[in-house]
């Protein structure tokens, strides 16, 4: 099955567009160009041997992750060539190891935190290919695999160190499983915002982070130190992740009030997902603990509940206003509180979950 429809990557057009114009960075404008012209199961386990109390060797299978990642060396042709699978040792290249331990990562997130077995949840193979293009400035989810360029070397170091980039990607999958938001405007921007919840998690889960400790940075491995900046996006301080003379300043808002109305950036996806994005951060740091557990459970809830691939911020709120209730009413209450301020809740009082 190929759906080439999902996610256009974790850089959005505009800031590549505003790099395709810069005069301080020649090659990162010609690799922002090309980047802008460019144009995507069998079920494995593991087994776990241990003693039990009366001596005897237990088995247990558990599910594994299926990984492959191939080499598309520096053409854009996909898959490219198989370089490692789930059963080979590391290889001489970075990237396909770097890929290989950010796939699994998520796969040990989703299984752990939500007990769900792959994107699909019923052990679906993850795939990548890595060098991808040349200088290409972007890391996607193309529907079946994740691609990631190499970067220019000028603005973007490459995309396979960041964990929260490939965490981002493939929760793409995620949602594609679940929900479905479709890509445009409020829907759109709730797909990107969840996809930054998982890449924040995965870093989180894969560094026993608690909430309060956490950066809630995406993609602050991946612009070189020539940038004005620490990331792609802020999701606790949306609108400050970067400000570059070249690149212009991080265009998210941190409240509804900010909200942007455009026809760019499909409805503004990548930046209106700040919105959301502070909700969720807000919530998890006022729960305390690990930001998977209690807040992540409620998120991931909302998005496998009965939710409407055509669902606005208000309604998202809803659905992780009930899940929450499902915790307890001081559960519920954060999640209102965090809504709150950011705006997609007036002052009035949100709806009792009662
Ligand atoms: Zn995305």
């Amino acid at each position: 099955m190929s759906s080439h429809v999902a996610s256009p990557g974790v850089v959005p057009s505009y800031l590549l567009a505003r790099l395709a114009e810069s005069g301080r960075y020649p090659r990162a404008a010609a690799a922002a160009r090309q980047t802008l012209t460019a144009g995507r199961p069998p079920f494995r386990a593991r087994i776990d041997l241990s003693i039990d109390e009366n001596g005897d060797l237990v088995a247990q299978l558990s599910d594994a992750p299926n990984r492959t990642i191939s080499d598309a060396a520096n053409t854009q042709t996909l898959p490219g060539a198989v370089v490692r699978t789930e059963d080979d040792a590391p290889v001489d290249d970075a990237s396909v190891n770097e890929a290989f331990d950010g796939l699994g990562a998520t796969f040990e997130l989703l299984l752990s935190a939500f007990a769900r077995n792959s994107l699909d949840d019923a052990g679906a193979p993850l795939d990548a290919t890595v060098h991808y293009g040349v200088d290409y400035d972007n890391a996607f989810w193309d529907g079946e695999r994740m691609v990631f360029g190499d970067g220019d070397g000028e603005v973007f170091t490459g995309f396979t160190r960041s964990t929260t980039v490939i965490g981002h990607e493939l929760a793409h999958g995620v949602v594609q499983h679940t929900a479905n938001l479709e890509y445009q405007g409020q829907p759109g921007a709730l797909n990107e915002s969840i996809a930054d919840v998982f890449g924040a998690l995965t870093e989180q889960y894969l560094t026993g982070q608690d909430a309060a400790d956490a950066t809630w940075l995406i993609g602050a491995e991946i612009f070189t130190d020539a940038v004005e900046g620490v990331a792609l996006r802020s999701m606790i301080a949306p609108g400050t992740a970067y400000d570059d003379d070249e690149l212009g300043k991080d265009p998210q808002p941190d409240h509804m009030s900010g909200f942007v109305r455009t026809t760019e950036d499909n409805g503004g996806v990548h930046i209106n997902s700040g919105i959301p994005n502070r909700a969720f951060a807000l919530f998890a740091i006022d729960l305390g603990g690990k930001a998977w557990e209690t807040a992540g459970t409620v998120w991931y809830r909302a998005l496998t509940g009965d939710l409407s691939s055509t669902a606005n911020f208000t309604e998202f709120a809803d659905a992780t206003v009930a899940a929450a209730a499902e915790v307890d009413e001081a559960t519920a209450a954060s999640a209102r509180r965090a809504w709150t301020t950011v705006g997609v809740y007036g002052d009035e009082p949100a709806p009792s979950t009662e």
